[in-house]
């Protein structure tokens, strides 16, 4: 990690001690929700094509399971660090929790670079790492799913590998799969789709109308290239989009259809033909009115928050906006939604697919996106609730709702033994 970054655990400790404190929660409680409840690190051989055996580094944190079985991603970055994956564990459990689904908060990695892998490589290195955690992982005690470059595939591979050992399919043991095998309508796009209901009931706040709103996204994966064509069909003007190569801005619009286009022919937005290009983080202080950061953690930084235009920022990365730049932007006046709220979408129609494999009884998509739309617009209200009872920022805010829920069950059930 270089020196500069911000660590994420110590940003995921600081924002829950932060609303620990707007609530008046009591020391024990602290003690209890600050710390993950399990960690696993494993160290694995993956057979190279070349015959060369590379060992690659893993981990799979459950933070807390107080609410329900672990639930979180599992992301293939060269920069995976334990501590990483420690925050998006805990931001797993609150964002489980303001939504209130059965769930309780985990995250995995592995230290890789998937794009420098063979198709081959990448399914031995999934099936091993699949294996190595197959100690923690199952349908009723740890739900993985894709996050930052792992996909419909890779889910595929976990879900196939964990069956063969058991002998029998085991749909319910990953989330985001592909639909030919359980996977669920809807679930590809329900990061985007959650970010965008909410946005549509939050524009009032700052006096917008959709129609008129101009749009910057960071970040053109899982989750930033659905919200371009998500938001473009809802009526806003996308304005700029970025990937790790770059970024294209064009204060009249760009065309999303033709950007998915160049991003799936040459691999980079940045090939977008009429457009002025910028770096991967210059998208981010563009003129625009809703920004959205759909990469990675500590892009809104002390260093660059002040240089935002926007009206709103919709987080639907984990992790974008470090606590220095969010006391900044609020002073700019600029709305956050934050992550636990606004990508809650994502693992809210995972639960949908869990649902729906243990019941083997599936929903059309119509369904689907009523009932994400419900859980969406719930937990929006909750939040600003909080936000205009209290006078706290409506990470705090969300965060307060999410701590509340997971102290209710805790103390419910009691301090074992
Ligand atoms: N990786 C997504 C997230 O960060 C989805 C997690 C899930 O569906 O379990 O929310």
């Amino acid at each position: 990690m270089s020196p500069d970054r911000t660590n994420p655990w110590e940003m995921a400790q600081r924002q829950f001690f932060e609303a620990a404190e707007a609530m008046g929660l009591d020391d024990n409680m602290r003690r209890v929700l600050s710390q993950p409840k399990r960690e696993l690190i494993v160290h694995f051989p993956v057979e190279m094509d070349d015959g060369r055996i590379e060992v690659f580094h893993g981990y799979r944190v459950q933070h807390n399971i107080a609410r329900g079985p672990a639930k979180g991603g599992i992301r293939y970055s060269p920069d995976v660090t334990l501590d990483e994956v420690r925050a998006l564990a805990m931001w797993m459990t609150w964002k489980t929790a303001v939504v209130g689904i059965p769930f309780g908060g985990a995250k995995g990695g592995v230290q890789v670079d998937p794009r420098k892998l063979s198709h081959r490589e990448l399914e031995r290195l999934t099936r091993r790492f699949a294996t190595e955690i197959s100690i923690l992982i199952g349908p009723d005690r740890d739900i993985p799913a894709p996050d930052v470059h792992t996909n419909p595939q890779v889910m595929a591979w976990i879900m196939d590998t964990i069956s063969m050992h058991k002998g029998y399919s085991v749909p319910g043991v990953v989330t985001g799969k592909p639909i030919e095998i359980g996977g669920s309508r809807g679930r590809n796009e329900a990061t985007s789709q959650g970010a965008l209901y909410v946005t549509l009931e939050a524009l009032p706040r700052v006096g917008l109308n959709i129609n008129d709103a101009k749009v910057s996204i960071q970040g053109f994966g899982n989750a930033g290239s659905i919200a371009a064509r998500l938001f473009h069909e809802a009526g806003a003007t996308i304005v700029a989009v970025s990937d790790s190569q770059g970024g294209i801005y064009n204060p009249r619009g760009l065309d999303v259809q033709k950007l998915l286009e160049v991003k799936r022919e040459t691999g980079s937005v940045v090939h977008y033909p009429d457009g002025d290009k910028m770096g991967s983080a210059d998208v981010l202080e563009v003129p625009c009115d809703i920004l959205i950061p759909a990469a990675l953690e500590d892009q809104i930084t002390e260093e660059n928050a002040d240089r935002i235009q926007a009206r709103m920022v919709v987080e639907a990365a984990n992790g974008p906006t470090t606590p220095e730049a969010d006391r900044i932007l609020h002073d700019k006046g600029i709305l956050v939604l934050p992550d636990i709220l606004a990508n809650a979408g994502g693992v809210t129609v995972s639960y949908f697919e869990w649902v729906q494999d243990l019941y083997s009884f599936f929903w059309d998509e119509e369904r689907v996106k009523s009932e994400l739309k419900a859980i969406m617009k719930r937990a929006y209200h909750a939040v600003f609730e909080i936000v205009d009872q209290k006078k706290v920022l409506p990470r705090t805010a969300a965060y307060i709702l999410a701590i509340q829920r997971v102290v209710d069950a805790t103390r419910i059930r009691g301090i074992y033994p």
